[in-house]
């Protein structure tokens, strides 16, 4: 295998080069950072190298570093669980970097050593393992990140990259119980088209999505459910979600045809699904049939999946000035089921029959 044998040197924090530990109660998400990193470097003479586990600290980058102008930069994130007995468990962590080579190859960027590097992630989070939250339902939030580095302005794939992950702590997602959100509908923003970028987890499709989000968030809603770029009729995904329906006694999801990113916890509940007896269907769905079901009444739930928050309740779409309630804006029960299952799985409460979860 390739890189196998890659060394991966590590320096540990010295006492004072260890950060003090936020206050559990006020973590929030993405604000604290953890006392150790893991980068490597890459280019086209040596390919990976220079992999270290070492201290958190600033990057030094030229500034012509080819990030900075043209943006190829893709990322990943997951989380650790603190699990029964202390354990220290991930959840399909090898799909979150297998998912990071498919982005590389989408922004013409190296492939990872995805087994090497997911023994460094793993030494990572086991150094840092003291800064996994104690709380109920708190986690560490996991972030690999590639950047293109060289110093260059002419437009074409960077020579030279860096790749790093950082950890940061994260409060529990509802730490005041399971609210369904409110979301708009976006009929003018598109997040993505057909031959684009949509399917990579590439920085750019996150900083084109911010407008439409805050303008959403003025109007009081938490977030944006984007429609197709052509016909702006069938429903794609929310914010940084994949997104169910129940539809009579169906569970419905928009296929991954290119627009979409590939979500785990989309697959995870599509794989529960299944093993459940429920009916499934990856099919293209449009905004007009879910307004039709939800009038006859046979819109029973829907619900947002991802790493963040697992599963996230519809209470209400805003869809051209019209408020459609799900549910009476309460949790559904397979919303529920499911997120009691995947949290349960996440920390090693239930029989692991997919092989979903690693120990750390
Ligand atoms: N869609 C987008 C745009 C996202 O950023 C995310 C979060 N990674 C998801 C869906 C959900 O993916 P996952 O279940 O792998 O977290």
């Amino acid at each position: 295998m390739l890189y196998k044998n890659l060394e991966i040197t590590l320096h540990k924090a010295s006492p004072e080069q260890k950060k003090e530990k936020p206050d559990q109660d006020k973590l929030g998400f993405g604000v604290h950072f953890s006392d150790h990193m893991f980068t490597a470097r890459w280019n086209r003479e040596k390919g990976w190298h220079d992999a270290e586990i070492k201290p958190y600290r600033d990057f030094e980058l030229d500034p012509a570093a080819m990030v900075f102008h043209y943006g190829q930069a893709i990322f990943e994130g997951l989380k650790a669980y603190r699990g029964k007995d202390g354990q220290v468990l991930l959840f399909r962590p090898k799909d979150n970097l297998e998912r990071l080579n498919r982005s590389a190859l989408r922004m013409c960027m190296p492939r990872i050593p995805t087994e090497r590097f997911l023994q460094a992630l793993k030494a990572l989070v086991y150094l840092d393992r003291e800064w996994i939250p104690e709380a109920e339902g708190a986690t560490l939030y996991i972030r690999p990140t590639m950047i293109a580095t060289e110093p260059a302005l002419g437009l074409r794939p960077s020579d030279e990259y860096l790749f790093f992950i950082i950890n940061s702590p994260v409060g529990a997602y509802y730490s005041e119980g399971f609210n369904p959100v409110k979301i708009y509908v976006e009929d003018s923003y598109v997040r993505a088209v057909p031959g684009g970028v949509g399917e990579a987890k590439t920085a750019g499709n996150y900083a084109a999505s911010v407008k439409a989000l805050t303008e959403a968030q003025k109007k009081g809603y938490t977030q944006v459910l984007w429609l197709d770029a052509i016909e702006r009729r069938y429903i794609e995904e929310v914010g940084t979600s994949n997104i169910f329906f129940v539809l009579g006694d169906e569970l419905v999801t928009p296929p991954i045809r290119g627009t979409i990113l590939p979500g785990i916890t989309r697959d995870s509940v599509l794989q529960l699904a299944r093993d459940w007896g429920l009916k499934v269907a990856e099919r293209p769905v449009t905004i007009d049939e879910v307004i039709e079901a939800a009038e006859n009444g046979t819109l029973k739930e829907a619900f947002g999946t991802g790493t963040a928050a697992v599963i996230s309740p519809v209470g209400e779409f805003c869809y051209k000035d019209r408020n459609i309630v799900i549910n009476d804006g309460r949790t559904g029960k397979l919303s529920q089921r499911f997120f009691d299952e995947l949290q349960a799985l996440q920390r090693g409460f239930r029989d692991d029959v997919h092989n979903w979860v690693v120990r750390v």
